[in-house]
């Protein structure tokens, strides 16, 4: 069996004055599925042009299996590709399309419509081999799409937003289909996205990536419980994980994460530390609309007066967005738990911090300084060089 793990090495591509891909490490174990996420423009198709060989890395290292693939062209690797737009040959049946790799490799007739068929039935598209793709619907492109690239046996899969033409039902669909060929499969599959849900429902591992600068690479759970720094942490995470401005201030020994209109109780172990950090740098809080809570009354000292400056219900969410002094801050509490609370602009409450799941970031390069992840155990980290 062929062991196909993908290893980049200080991988950088350069466009004229653009560095679109800055020098990252990353290491793809065989049989992973791992998602390339960012925001427009962060580099992400780039750094898989070059796994694939239709984009030449500037410097750096890429091996496939063990192999030096860096400078090697896209038909020599044995990688499979499926793009946004498809790519499918719109004078050809589905059959003709599946067929094309197999052909070019000059293989028997016998042995393409065997592992056509294959392919097809894996991917539920036996009954439309005879139509064009003109005639299909956007799932079923995708389905042909993924069936050509499946066909060829390929070491590595490369997947660039294919997903990004259908429609939300049946991406949820295709989420989860392709997941389960995937798993089955087991072959090596990187696939970029822009949309942090797929990257989270369907990955592995997540190399999220900004300005052509990796910002972190872990599982989902990873990097929506511990983000490396506030870039991850505000990228990852829907609504947004509200980021307060804040100093550190002990008040009668207890420590607290302070600004106009809020006071968050701290672990005391991150006292020193962030203390240190807070020295040279701005401090900022952060924690997840789902951690922020509403009361009718203010239940102890920690509880903070707000007043609502907007209301939006999602289904099965409420989410709450409220002014506390000069902070903005969102509340997202589930539909049957917030019912009560009154929807109107200018309405008064009061919330509560969930002190287990709170993140302290430095101001300054944004590096998670502290965290409190499902208890009051904290960790504490060294502020980045
Ligand atoms: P998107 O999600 O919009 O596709 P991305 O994260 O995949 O974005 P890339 O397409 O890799 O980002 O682009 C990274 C940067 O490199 C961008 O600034 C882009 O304009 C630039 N870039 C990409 N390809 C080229 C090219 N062929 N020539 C010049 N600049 C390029």
């Amino acid at each position: 069996m062929i062991v196909a793990e993908v290893v980049a090495h200080q991988l950088l591509k350069r466009f004229g004055a653009v560095t679109a891909v800055n020098a990252i490490d990353l290491s793809i174990g065989d049989g992973e599925f791992v998602f390339l996420l960012g925001p427009s423009g962060c580099g992400k198709t780039t750094t898989l042009r070059m796994i694939a060989g239709l984009e030449m890395p500037t410097s750096g290292k890429i091996t496939i299996g063990g192999r030096n693939v860096t400078f090697l062209r896209a038909r020599y690797r044995n990688v499979g590709m499926v793009f946004q737009d498809y790519g499918l040959y719109r004078h050809m049946t589905v059959f003709g399309n599946i067929a094309y790799p197999l052909k070019v490799r000059r293989m028997s007739r016998a042995e393409i419509r065997r592992r056509v068929g294959e392919v097809a039935a894996t991917l539920r598209i036996a009954d439309i081999l005879d139509q064009r793709p003109d005639d299909l619907a956007g799932g079923q492109l995708q389905r042909v799409a993924i069936a050509r690239m499946l066909v060829r046996d390929a070491d590595v899969f490369l997947m660039d937003e294919p997903m990004s033409h259908l429609d939300a039902q049946l991406r949820g669909h295709m989420r989860a289909e392709l997941r389960h060929l995937q798993k089955q499969l087991g072959v090596t599959t990187v696939f970029v996205t822009h949309d942090q849900l797929e990257a989270m429902t369907m990955a592995d591992r997540i190399i999220v990536m900004r300005s052509g600068n990796l910002h972190q690479y872990g599982t989902p759970q990873e990097v929506f419980e511990r983000p490396d720094d506030q870039f991850v942490a505000t990228f990852v995470g829907e609504p947004q994980m509200n980021i307060l401005s804040c100093t550190i201030e002990e008040d009668g020994g207890e420590p607290a994460a302070c600004g106009p209109g809020f006071r968050a109780p701290l672990d005391r172990a991150w006292l020193g530390q962030c203390q240190r950090a807070a020295r040279n740098h701005p401090l900022r809080l952060g924690i997840r609309p789902e951690h922020v809570s509403l009361r009718e009354t203010p239940d102890d000292e920690h509880t903070i007066p707000a007043e609502l400056i907007a209301f939006e219900a999602t289904g099965t969410e409420n989410l709450f967005i409220v002014k506390c002094g000069e902070a903005e801050i969102t509340a997202c509490m589930p539909r049957h738990a917030s019912a009560r609370f009154a929807r109107s602009e200018g309405s008064r409450y009061f919330l509560r911090f969930d002190p287990a799941w709170l993140y302290l970031f430095d101001g300054e390069s944004g590096w998670t300084l502290a965290h409190a992840v499902g208890s009051r155990s904290a960790s504490v980290r060294e502020p980045r060089a």
